[in-house]
């Protein structure tokens, strides 16, 4: 089932890129293996992923000896201040950085372990209430105070539209992000690259691609449905 399903996502992907004429290796595809046993993730890498996507800090760290060393961990969900040191030297990037206050303690704990973490900034494009994320007509002034913080840089913008069974109608969401990475990318904020575009799930990668992600997190789509009372 694995091998099926991520042969027919990545071959959706490589569709997408050529209908937006980009490369294929633009777009990082991050397996998020959330509440998905080791095994699982370990049958993903036999076939060759090797960017990985969690979001709860202790799960990541629990998962992350019990598999391969290059793997690339990436930290994809809400994260609270006293987790942080869970995944601290380990997550490649933490894609869901939305509060000062967030990141300075994440700036605090990589100063503490020597590290500079990359992290994209959790934008709330569609205004859901359930959704986390800053506001865009906030983004750029939350960008401005964290981008002087040591122990972190800021390498791009990160969204979850909202579900939908058209991935067409979150073309706009996509669209805005990229807009708004356009626009703050062009005020030449010290120590900030509007390099990254994370955006795009099982349901809507492929709008995703056409409209600039560079790394979709495709979770049902390659390992299956999830139950969550494990
Ligand atoms: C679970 C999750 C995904 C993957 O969702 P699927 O619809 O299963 O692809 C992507 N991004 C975030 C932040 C998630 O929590």
């Amino acid at each position: 089932m694995l091998a099926e399903n991520l042969k027919h996502v990545e071959e959706r992907i490589l569709k997408a890129c050529e209908r937006a004429g980009r490369s294929r290796d633009e777009v990082t595809l991050i397996a998020v293996s959330k509440t998905k046993p080791v095994e699982m993730l370990q049958e993903a890498y036999d076939l060759g992923v090797r960017v990985f996507g969690e979001n709860k800090p202790q799960e990541m760290r629990d998962k992350m000896p019990q598999l391969p060393q290059d793997i690339r961990w990436h930290m994809i969900g809400h994260l609270q201040r006293n987790k942080i040191k869970y995944i601290i030297g380990k997550a490649e990037m933490i894609h869901s950085v939305d509060s000062l206050k967030l990141a300075e303690a994440i700036s605090q704990e990589a100063e503490k372990h020597g590290r500079t973490i990359p992290v994209l900034i959790e934008v709330n494009v569609a205004g859901e209430e359930s959704k986390f994320g800053v506001s865009p007509g906030e983004t750029e002034e939350l960008i401005r105070r964290i981008a002087p913080l040591p122990g972190l840089t800021v390498r791009g913008l990160m969204t979850i539209a909202p579900y939908v069974e058209d991935q067409e109608l979150n073309r706009p969401v996509f669209r805005e992000l990229r807009k708004l990475s356009v626009d703050i990318a062009s005020k030449n904020i010290d120590n900030v690259c509007m390099c990254e575009l994370s955006m795009g799930m099982t349901g809507d990668y492929e709008t995703a691609i056409e409209e600039g992600a560079t790394f979709v997190r495709v979770g049902t789509g390659i390992f299956g449905a999830r139950s969550y009372d494990i």
